[in-house]
């Protein structure tokens, strides 16, 4: 008799719902390329720059000043979604062309938020990476264009949702074609008031251990504290984390919008310089871009 055939069958691994996230169908590591840089490999991502666009200077002294400090990708939004309807919205269109003024200045790519499905070609049409904040992280008709991109995708976690939602979230995306898709842990509504949200860390090691995709940690709107970022951000390094995005103001006492969780430069250079001798103990590292073009500092 054919030995094979008194084996007992495989037996069937049940997928989750979110089949094409889930490390079961995809083992390795995700690796995201955006230009020079890749998330999800040995290099420790920094994503960095102020929460709003605003009017000229802030926003190219604050990109040259995250360019020199390190950071590998600038961000800014130029589509805010603001509690109130009176707070400052964001400057639109003309605040992408500032984005995109600035990555010309620096070469640094651009992350930016798109609030509405509407927006994302004009958005597209001018950001590296497209981000999709907390508050739409289960618009799911959103999700659904957005999988139809040849673009990076920055997915931050909704205020409310599990980690098993957050990921059925990233699945909209790859489900429609798209599998370049970045997390982002940003804190998440608990009983507790001493910080703006409760920064979750363990849920870098459930989602490395569930999904393949590279997962980053945004500690500024996770504590709402500008003094948490730096402490936040190393612990973010130890626990796996694949990088992070952090609010930086060239003057964050001026800043239209979230000015008190703000590093400002000085602060922000300080924390570069010691992730970046941290990072060797936790198996990363940052590497040390040289400015292009030095000249540009006067430009602020
Ligand atoms: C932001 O990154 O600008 C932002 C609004 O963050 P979140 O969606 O996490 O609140
Ligand atoms: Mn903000």
């Amino acid at each position: 008799m054919d030995p094979s055939c008194s084996k007992a069958p495989a037996p069937v691994v049940k997928l989750p719902a979110y089949k094409l996230t889930s490390r079961l169908t995809h083992p390795q590591n995700s690796v995201i390329s955006l230009g020079s840089c890749s998330i999800g490999g040995p290099e420790f991502i920094v994503m960095a720059g102020p929460c709003s666009v605003e009017a000229d200077p802030q926003m190219l002294g604050t990109a040259w000043d995250v360019k020199v400090a390190g950071a590998h990708i600038l961000r800014g939004g130029a589509f805010k979604p603001r509690s109130s309807p009176y707070s400052f919205q964001g400057l639109a269109e003309e605040g992408l062309k500032k984005l995109a003024q600035a990555r010309e200045l620096t070469g640094l790519a651009i992350v930016t938020e798109v609030m509405d499905s509407t927006d994302v070609d004009l958005v597209a049409s001018y950001a590296d990476v497209l981000q999709v904040g907390a508050r739409n992280a289960q618009n799911f008709s959103l999700l659904k264009r957005l999988g139809q991109l040849n673009k990076p995708i920055l997915l931050k976690r909704g205020l409310m949702n599990t980690v098993e939602e957050f990921l059925c979230s990233a699945e909209y995306i790859l489900a429609g074609g798209n599998s370049q898709v970045v997390l982002c842990e940003r804190g998440i509504r608990t009983f507790e008031t001493s910080t703006r949200n409760t920064l979750d860390l363990s849920s870098i090691l459930t989602i490395k251990e569930k999904s393949h995709l590279p997962v980053i940690v945004d500690p500024s709107h996770a504590s709402g504290k500008a003094h948490y970022v730096a402490p936040l951000s190393k612990a973010a390094l130890a626990v796996g984390a694949d990088g992070l995005m952090i609010e930086v103001h060239c003057d964050p006492a001026k800043a239209l919008c979230d000015g008190e969780e703000s590093l400002n430069p000085e602060e922000f250079k300080e924390l570069m310089l010691s992730l970046r001798d941290l990072a060797p103990h936790f198996g990363r590292r940052i590497s040390t871009i040289e400015p292009a073009a030095p000249m540009l500092a006067e430009n602020q």
